[in-house]
C-alpha cells in the first residue's frame, strides 16, 4: 500500500521486528479494527532488526524478575515455536559462555544463579574438557552451556509477520515517517509524510528514534536514546571450522552489553563481534558519519556525561578495538587461541538503540511509556528480537 488511510483504530509505528510483532498481536486480538504500520524507510527491518548477531537468546544473563527475564524465556519458545509453523529455519546450535581465566569465575557463578532462577532450559556447567567435547578450539577454566540458544534470520521472522499483518487486513505503508503525535478529543492525530492519520491509540516502536516521538508526545524526558555502534569482523572462509556455534564471553555485569563473541550465522558466515562504540549518529553504520542533531543530543544529556566519568576506560579499550583489528581480534584469541589476524575480513555493523538514564546508567530493561492515547517502546536493546512476541503480548495487554 503507498498511501495511509485517513483513519484508522490502531497506528504503529516502526517496521522493526518489534512493531510488526505488535501490530500482529493487536489484530489478533481485534480482529475486526482497522490498523495500520507506518515505516519510515523505504523497506521493513531497515534497522537493528536487519543488523544483529542474529542469536535467539535463551534467557541466562537478566536480572531474575526482570521484564527482559521473563520475556526472554518466553519469547525464545514462542520464537521456536513460530518458527516451526511458518517453516522459518531456526537452528537450535547451542552456546558456550567461557570464563577464559579463574578471576572470572564469580562472574561466571552469577551467569549460572540467574539462568537457572529464570529457567533457561538445558543450562549445564562445564569443565575444559566439557567445552574442548563442544567446541573443539576454544578453551577456558569453565563455562557454561546453554543447548537452547540458537540462531535465526530476525530479518525473515519481521517479513513473516509483516505477511500476518497484511493476511489479517492490516496495511503497512513503507517510506512514510512519523512527524508527531497531537491530541484530539479520545484519538490522536498521526503527522507522518503523507499527511494526517487520526489513530483511536498509537503504539511506537521507533528503534533509534523513540524518544524523540515519545518527549513530543508528552512522555518524559527520561530516558534518552544513545546510539552504540557494533562493529563485527568475520572470519576467512577457510578458517570457519575454528567456531561451531556461538562462544561468548563472561559479561561485565555494569554494562547491558554482552561483550564481543563468535557466532556462526545461518550461512556459516562465523561474525566476530560486536563491538560497543558510543558514536555521534543514530545511522552510523560508516564509523565516520556524525549528524549533528543526533551528537547534540548526546552531548547536552547529563548521563552522558556521567557515562563517561565512570566508565571511560571501557570506552578507550573500545576505541582501540574500533581502531585496530589486531586489538579487537586480540581479546577473542583468550577463547579460541589459534585465531589469527590473517583470520579475519571486515564484517558488518548494527547500531543499538540503547536507553540511557539522566545519572549515566545504560538502562538495562525493557521500558513502556504510556501518554494519552499512546504508547511508547522507550528501551528494546537485545534481547528484543528474541523477545518480540512475548514483548508484543505485554503491549497489547497494556493497549487493553
Ligand atoms: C549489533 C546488534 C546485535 C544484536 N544482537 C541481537 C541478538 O543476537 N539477539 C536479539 O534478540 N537481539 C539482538 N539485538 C537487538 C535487536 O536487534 C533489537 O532489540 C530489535 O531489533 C529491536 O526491534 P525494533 O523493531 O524495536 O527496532 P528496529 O529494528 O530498529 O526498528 C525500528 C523501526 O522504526 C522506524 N522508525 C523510526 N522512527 C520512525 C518514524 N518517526 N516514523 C516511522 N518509522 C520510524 C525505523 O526506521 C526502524 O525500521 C542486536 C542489536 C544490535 C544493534
Amino acid at each position: 500500500m503507498s498511501e495511509p488511510p485517513r483513519t484508522a483504530d490502531f497506528v504503529v509505528i516502526g517496521g522493526g521486528i518489534l512493531g510488526l510483532a505488535v501490530a500482529r498481536e493487536l489484530l489478533a486480538r481485534h480482529p475486526d479494527a482497522s490498523l495500520c504500520v507506518l515505516e519510515r524507510e523505504d523497506r521493513l527491518a531497515a534497522h537493528q532488526t536487519s543488523h544483529s548477531s542474529g542469536v535467539i537468546h535463551a534467557g541466562i544473563y537478566y536480572a531474575p524478575g526482570s521484564l527482559k527475564a521473563r520475556l526472554c524465556v518466553e519469547g525464545a519458545r514462542l520464537l521456536y515455536g513460530y518458527c516451526d509453523e511458518r517453516g522459518i529455519e531456526a537452528r537450535r546450535n547451542g552456546k558456550l559462555v567461557i570464563a577464559a581465566e579463574e578471576s572470572e569465575l564469580p562472574g561466571l557463578d552469577e551467569l549460572e544463579r540467574r539462568g537457572r532462577a529464570n529457567q533457561v532450559p538445558g543450562l549445564r556447567r562445564v569443565g575444559q574438557d566439557g567445552i574442548g567435547e563442544i567446541e573443539p578450539h576454544a578453551r577456558g577454566v569453565a563455562a557454561l552451556h546453554s543447548p537452547e540458544t540458537g540462531i535465526v534470520d530476525f530479518g525473515e521472522v519481521a517479513r513473516a509477520f509483516a505477511s500476518d499483518v497484511q493476511s489479517a487486513g492490516g496495511a503497512i505503508v513503507t517510506g512514510c515517517g512519523v512527524q508527531g503525535l497531537d491530541p484530539l478529543s479520545g484519538a490522536v492525530a498521526v503527522r507522518h509524510g503523507s499527511g494526517t492519520t487520526e489513530a483511536g491509540f498509537v503504539v511506537s516502536c521507533a528503534g533509534a528514534w523513540s524518544d524523540r516521538l515519545a518527549v513530543a508526545a508528552g512522555a518524559p524526558a527520561e530516558p534518552r536514546i544513545v546510539p552504540f555502534r557494533g562493529a563485527y569482523l568475520r572470519l576467512r572462509p577457510e578458517r570457519r571450522e575454528l567456531v561451531r556455534a556461538s562462544i561468548y564471553p563472561v559479561p561485565d555485569p555494569e554494562l547491558p552489553f554482552l561483550g564481543g563473541h563468535l557466532t556462526r550465522g545461518m550461512d556459516g558466515e562465523v561474525l566476530l563481534g560486536p563491538s560497543a562504540l558510543m558514536v555521534g549518529a543514530r545511522d552510523a553504520y560508516r564509523l565516520g558519519r556524525v549528524r549533528w542533531r543526533d551528537l547534540a543530543s548526546n552531548l547536552a544529556w547529563p548521563g552522558t556525561w556521567r557515562l563517561v566519568g565512570r566508565h571511560w576506560r571501557t570506552g578507550l579499550g573500545e576505541l582501540r578495538h574500533a581502531a585496530s583489528r589486531r586489538s579487537f581480534v586480540s581479546e577473542l584469541r583468550r577463547f579460541v587461541p589459534e585465531l589469527g589476524v590473517r583470520d579475519v575480513l571486515p564484517g558488518p555493523s548494527g547500531i543499538r538503540a540503547q536507553a540511557l538514564d539522566r545519572d549515566g546508567r545504560l538502562v538495562d530493561d525493557f521500558v513502556v511509556h504510556r501518554t494519552e492515547s499512546a504508547l511508547h517502546v522507550r528501551n528494546a536493546p537485545s534481547p528484543a528480537a528474541t523477545s518480540s512476541l512475548a514483548l508484543a503480548t505485554l503491549i497489547a495487554d497494556e493497549v487493553g
